[in-house]
């Protein structure tokens, strides 16, 4: 499975509040003639409020022939809800998503990687729901959301639900989950490029950036909770960006979007009340 790449974009607003100039539209704009130029195909996991605000970007980016998936309603982690909110929120969403597109939403993404061991509800409202892949895992300790101790490779939840986890790499003493957003931006690209080669065969390989990771005209402001010197860290860093993906697409293929690619192979059955 790891000889190719799956693009994947995660699309929201991140602005504090909106007095903060919005740059989404014309960034993923770039993106996307980014990813024409190339025919490239990618999964884009949308906020629910975002397509509601802005429906006719959403129905440019499935025009060009992009899968649209489900990146929450409001990009609330599911470590912050309940079930119930849970169920409502991602049900509202699915149907923006499938009004806009006409088609069924069948992917979905867990905002901030929230699917843990302390959401595990979660899995069987996506499957009730309809969604039949998911790819809201990071398999490894990590400062937001992690889940040590679920598989690094794709497998099946014990309902059918598929589970593709962000691919991840050792750095230093470090797992991270080395092909997107922050790490992608950080890690130099010779790094990247070589914990891709060696993922294995068993590993689907995705990479997850923002909108705003290719954003360097963005205006950087504090992050609520973070220090002054820890939002600027988080901020910098994103103008190579393009490069380094351009730098990807040179030494890998890219797959089709998630959706169109076939996940038979995929046999391991993970019980959550295992993990
Ligand atoms: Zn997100």
């Amino acid at each position: 499975m790891a000889t190719s790449i799956t693009f994947t974009l995660d699309l929201e607003d991140h602005r504090p509040d909106e007095s903060v100039p919005e740059r989404y539209s014309v960034v993923t704009e770039k993106i996307l003639e980014f990813l024409n130029e190339r025919a490239i195909k990618a999964t884009v996991f949308t906020v629910g409020t975002l397509a509601e605000k802005n429906p006719q970007l959403i129905r440019r980016i499935h025009d060009a022939g992009h899968e649209i998936a489900h990146h929450s309603y409001d990009h609330t982690p599911l470590t912050k809800q309940d079930s119930g909110q849970f169920r409502d929120h991602t049900k509202r969403a699915k149907d923006i998503l499938e009004d806009i597109t006409g088609e069924k939403i069948v992917g979905y993404r867990a905002p901030i990687f929230s699917l843990t061991r302390d959401t595990l509800w979660a899995v069987d409202i996506l499957k009730e729901l309809g969604l039949e892949y998911s790819s809201s895992v990071l398999p490894a300790p990590n400062p937001l959301h992690g889940f040590p101790g679920a598989p690094s490779s794709p497998f099946r939840w014990s309902n059918g639900l598929i589970e593709i986890p962000a691919p991840i790499g050792k750095v230093g003493p470090f797992l991270m989950p080395y092909l997107g957003g922050f790490y992608f931006r950080y890690l130099p690209f010779g790094v990247i490029e070589n914990k891709a080669k060696k993922a294995g065969d068993s590993v689907i390989l995705w990479t997850y950036c923002h909108p705003y990771d290719f954003d360097p005209e963005e205006k950087n402001w504090r992050i609520k909770g973070a220090s002054a010197p820890v939002s600027l860290l988080l901020w910098m860093n994103r103008k190579n960006t393009f490069n380094k993906l351009e730098r990807l697409a040179e030494s890998f293929e890219f797959s089709v979007p998630f959706k169109d690619q076939n996940f038979d192979s995929i046999t391991n059955v993970v019980d959550p009340s295992t993990l």
